[in-house]
């Protein structure tokens, strides 16, 4: 069988950096489990536009649609703030998103106990959190139609977007929630709007005749998103996998992950419906963004991108076990004390660079064996 194949993206500002450190770690895995990866890398965002005039080519989206798997870095950067709208960094990554056609996105919440104390949450609330956010990605309210400006005739403006979702949109989303939750706790709580939004009406009644039909062994309970909103921060670890649209996806994803504590720590992926060989379309990538305040000078904390790595390993290679490694050896370096500057908080720790992180984890799985 070939080997498994990644196209790396690195991106721009710290994009690089925190990629370089994710290189070592798929080396590692050669070299020391016989797991070897066909990587290739091109240039996406800023860095494709300085080289090609656009933030993304044609040839790289092809690329990126024959590969297994597509890390990214990051993009963006001041640099680029003036240009066009229609070949802004994001675009490039937009782009991608939707040609792959990433319906699904997760964004783990996951509380390691060294930086409990780094929440804006008690340490007890937050302690040994692990949960799972499934945002729907590619409709809802962000694209359905009609949206615009538009005159009201009454010598005013009317400013419109509309929340629009299929029963197969939500069927599918609703499904990567419950096989999610087979492979953790098992359990899956639905958030919309039920009470005010026939969308919202729509997307309980498909989430839960999926669930009668395809995954009656899992556990479903639904909440309204703001009541959800609450209860996370309130008793985050009731949850186990989170599915929503992708509005409230946006604004619940962002408040889960901060009960963790640094933007430097945070993974996600994007995932799509299967291909041929049967592991599904797929983008990893940092939440964070491009940094430029701390690019360049060694400083990024690379434990996103590697812990967005981690994922990959899980989700499309099947290898939980590998990927497990790898968040264990991150928890290791951190319970040791080490941390990149963000992550120095009142009770200190030992300052380390970028590189340094990346050759601690290594050093952690090299003991892991
Ligand atoms: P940002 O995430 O780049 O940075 C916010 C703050 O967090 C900064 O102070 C930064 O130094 C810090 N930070 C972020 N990642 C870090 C890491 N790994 N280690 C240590 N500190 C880290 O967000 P921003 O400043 O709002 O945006 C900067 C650029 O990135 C903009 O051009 C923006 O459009 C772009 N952006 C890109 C993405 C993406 O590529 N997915 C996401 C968000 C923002």
């Amino acid at each position: 069988m070939a080997n498994p194949s990644i196209l790396i993206l690195a991106g721009d500002g710290i994009g690089p950096e925190v990629m370089a450190e994710v290189k070592k770690i798929i080396g590692w895995f050669g070299a020391r489990r016989g797991l070897t990866f066909d990587v290739s890398e091109d240039l996406v965002g800023g860095s494709a536009y300085d080289a090609h005039g656009v933030p993304l080519t044609d040839e790289t989206m092809a690329r990126a649609q024959a590969v297994d798997a597509v890390l990214l870095g990051a993009v963006g950067g001041p640099k680029y703030d003036k240009l066009d709208f229609s070949v802004k960094p994001e675009r490039g990554l937009l782009r991608l998103r939707k040609e792959m056609d990433l319906f699904s996105n997760l964004r783990p919440a996951q509380c390691f106990d060294a930086l409990a104390d780094f929440s804006s949450l008690k340490r007890d609330v937050v302690a040994g959190l692990d949960i799972m956010i499934v945002r729907e990605l590619t409709s809802g309210v962000y694209f359905g139609e009609p949206r615009g400006i538009f005159d009201d005739n009454e010598g005013g403006r009317v400013g419109i977007n509309t929340q629009r979702y299929t029963t197969e949109e939500i069927r599918r989303v609703a499904r990567s929630a419950f096989e999610l939750a087979r492979r953790r706790g098992n359990k899956v709580c639905s958030m919309e709007k039920a009470n005010v939004m026939e969308s919202g009406i729509l997307w309980r009644e498909e989430v839960q005749w999926v669930h009668d039909n395809e995954y009656p062994d899992v556990e479903l309970s639904h909440m309204y998103a703001d009541a959800g909103a609450m209860q996370l921060v309130r008793w985050p670890k009731q949850f186990d996998v989170i599915v929503t649209d992708n509005l409230f996806g946006d604004l619940l994803s962002d408040c889960a992950a901060m009960l963790t504590g640094s933007l430097g720590m945070l993974p996600s992926a994007s995932l799509g419906a299967p291909m041929a060989n049967g592991r599904p379309k797929a983008l990893y990538e940092p939440v964070h963004g491009s940094a430029p305040d701390i690019a360049g000078q060694g400083k990024a904390n690379p434990i996103a991108c590697i812990l967005s790595f981690a994922m990959a390993l899980r989700y499309s290679f099947d290898l939980g076990d590998e990927a497990t490694r790898v968040e264990q050896a991150v928890e290791k370096v951190l319970a040791d004390g080490l941390r990149t500057a963000d992550l120095m908080g009142p009770e200190g720790g030992k300052p380390v660079s970028t590189s340094a992180m990346g050759d601690a984890i290594l050093a952690a799985l090299d003991a892991s064996l």
